[in-house]
């Protein structure tokens, strides 16, 4: 018979197994164990709709049977079983995502080891502990049996072969014990019996293993008073799993490792969850949901390959697998299950889609993952940093969405950097921090924090010692949109001419300002012509000369964001209408001044141009022919 090499990633990925150094070998029997639930699960769904399947309900089980003389160790399940064409496809090729993420973790990892005994492998574990893997087979539907045998990396063949009926055995044959390695403790039912404990307590489907039990023989009829009870070993098959649902179990009597393990080996991800949410409810609707927050974006989060979704289950049937109408956008990241027995057990996805009950839930369930994260902020606020890495961006998005929709909902939740020293900040510990006379809360966009800290139009702001929110992500501005006002303060750009209040005097001040200015503006207006929409006075800047605001709603910020968006719109992108704002009182506004005064136009209109130039550069806006600004500059020094 040919032998079938495996495609690349399977063969490194069984490689790895195969040289194992891990110590926590023993988790390929939770990798074996939870693939047989999984079959089981697919069986009894199917049974929903169809009459052709006649395994009873209550005949479905995992059989783990450890046999000394033939040193092998064998998982047999009562599912749906394979094709030939599914045993090749599933287990000649790794196609699962989860382990493609799997290894670009471990690209440049050193301790790889430890990644392996954490991250939900699958069914390559097997090669960890045996050097032998048959897996007998037969589809649910289907007469013929096929038989898949790997000694490890050298390649597979599939044969056909006999099963009496539908499923799957997965045959292990353990390696020699070594020195350090005594791989026959997996034939020891003590062992195992703890393993199925320790890993598969709640697999929903009962797992069965023939244990010895040391009992009292029945006492003989004609036993004499001097009778002594004598003992025997019985041999019994039994249930070894408790089979409840982690979700079912009161939250205090399950340890975090339980939840971090089933989260781990559920979700196929390799670090315990950041967080972890439990929940239930009894009224209108009655419900449980295990919640989980990962650590870490998921590598695919920002793509259109991620599916949002937590498993529904009724009555600890699962029902669908990623049931996308119990999450809101805004929380997609979030994993988990939901379990309630108001859903009937074969509910269409359409019907389910407009289903109340449903959308009670996923209300409930809102409401308690904003909670669990505002606590989780004020209580650890090292984790929330943490948690905020990864999917900050993501609630951010979500308050822009919907015309800011979501905005009440997420706006305790999010973070900013700013003016001020340490790190990052909620928009209501600003608030609590807002100075004497403060009407705003400030905000400026730039694209790094340091920058914002130079921009001119910030100095007369952070002179006041009032704080300024620093806006260095695109998606900021239009955060700052949505939400137009947090407690009553309104949201300001620092941009913004009525930024500060001003007195009557002031403003009389600037009246006059601007009046004696007007020649000057005129010839910087008329200089420039269509490049800006006005020049004038500025009341935003303290000592700096020049800086560029926008004249209408569309901020400089988005004019730069459409600029990287969209190129394809056949007017071109959005632009922002440009002001030029000049200080009067700076040396650079003199020099002008005075040129004009001695009709020197010429040298006047390059210093217009300087002036013009460097605003567009400090708003980070590109110039239009840098050679011939440099030629100007230079052309000045003569
Ligand atoms: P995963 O279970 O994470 O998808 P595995 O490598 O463990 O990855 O298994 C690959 C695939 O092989 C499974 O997705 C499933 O389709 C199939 N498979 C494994 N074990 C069984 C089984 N006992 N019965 C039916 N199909 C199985």
């Amino acid at each position: 018979m040919a032998k079938k090499q495996f495609k690349a990633e399977s063969k490194r990925l069984m490689d790895l197994m195969i040289n194992s150094i891990y110590t926590h070998k023993e988790i390929f029997l939770r990798e074996i164990i939870s693939n047989a639930s999984d079959a089981i699960d697919k069986l009894a769904y199917l049974s929903l709709t169809d009459d052709t399947v006649t395994t009873k309900r209550s005949d479905l089980r995992i059989t783990v049977t450890p046999d000394k003389a033939a040193r092998t160790l064998t998982v047999s399940d009562n599912g749906i079983g394979m094709t030939a064409a599914e045993l090749e496809q599933n287990l000649g090729t790794i196609a699962k995502s989860g382990s493609l993420q799997f290894k670009a973790d471990m690209e440049g990892d050193k301790d790889k080891s430890d990644i392996i005994g954490q991250f939900g492998v699958g069914f390559y574990s097997a090669f960890m502990v045996a050097d032998q893997v048959t897996v007998i087979t037969r589809r649910h539907g289907e007469d013929a049996a096929h038989c898949w045998k790997s000694s490890g990396a050298d390649g597979y063949t599939i044969s056909d072969c006999e099963k009496d009926a539908p499923g799957t055995d997965v045959v292990m044959r353990l390696k020699p014990d070594t020195e350090d390695e005594k791989y026959g403790e997996y034939l020891e039912t003590g062992r195992l019996q703890a393993l199925i404990k320790k890993y598969s307590d709640y697999i929903r489907h009962p797992i069965r293993m023939e244990v010895e039990d040391y009992r009292q023989k029945d006492k003989p009829e004609d036993a004499g008073d001097d009778y002594q009870p004598e003992w025997e070993t019985v041999v019994e098959e039994k249930t070894i799993n408790s089979m409840v649902p982690l979700w079912q179990r009161p939250r205090s009597k399950v340890t975090q490792e339980e939840y971090d393990s089933f989260y781990r080996e559920k979700f196929g991800d390799w670090q315990p969850p950041l967080a972890t949410v439990s929940t239930s409810s009894e009224g209108t609707v009655t419900f449980k949901a295990l919640l989980f927050v990962p650590s870490a974006t998921p590598y695919d989060f920002y793509t259109r390959e991620y599916e949002k979704g937590l498993q529904l289950y009724s009555s600890g049937v699962l029902i669908m697998d990623k049931c996308a109408d119990l999450l809101p956008d805004c929380f997609r990241f979030v994993k988990g299950v939901a379990d309630s027995p108001d859903f009937s057990l074969n509910i269409s996805r359409e019907l389910l889609q407009h289903d109340r009950q449903l959308k009670i839930i996923a209300a409930a369930l809102e409401k308690k993952i904003k909670n669990e994260l505002v606590k989780l902020m004020k209580d650890d606020r090292e984790k929330y940093e943490k948690f905020w890495a990864a999917f900050g961006r993501q609630l951010k998005y979500s308050v822009t969405e919907g015309y800011g929709a979501k905005k009440d909902l997420l706006q305790d939740l999010l973070l900013f950097t700013t003016s001020k020293e340490g790190g990052l900040s909620s928009l209501s510990e600003y608030v609590e921090r807002m100075g004497e006379g403060q009407e705003f809360i400030y905000y400026v966009s730039a694209d790094t924090k340091e920058q914002a800290a130079r921009l001119p139009q910030v100095e007369r702001i952070a002179d006041k010692g009032w704080e300024i929110l620093y806006l260095t992500e695109e998606v900021d501005e239009f955060v700052m949109q949505a939400l137009q006002e947090v407690s009553g303060k309104k949201l300001k750009s620092v941009s913004d001419p009525d930024a500060l209040p001003e007195t009557d005097e002031e403003k009389a001040e600037q009246e006059k300002q601007a009046e004696d200015a007007k020649g000057v503006l005129d010839f910087v207006k008329e200089t420039l012509g269509d490049k800006i929409k006005e020049a004038r006075v500025s009341k935003i800047l303290k000592s700096a000369p020049v800086c560029m605001t926008a004249g209408g709603p569309l901020s400089l910020e988005m004019e730069k964001y459409f600029a990287k968006m969209d190129g394809s719109s056949p007017m071109g992108p959005m632009k922002a209408e440009h002001v030029l704002e000049l200080n009067p009182a700076s040396a650079p506004f003199a020099a002008l001044k005075a040129a004009l005064e001695a009709e020197d136009r010429d040298r006047a209109a390059k210093y217009v141009q300087v002036l013009y130039h460097q605003a567009l550069l400090i708003a980070g806006l590109p110039i239009e022919d840098p050679a011939a600004y440099t030629e100007l500059v230079c052309s000045l020094m003569n």
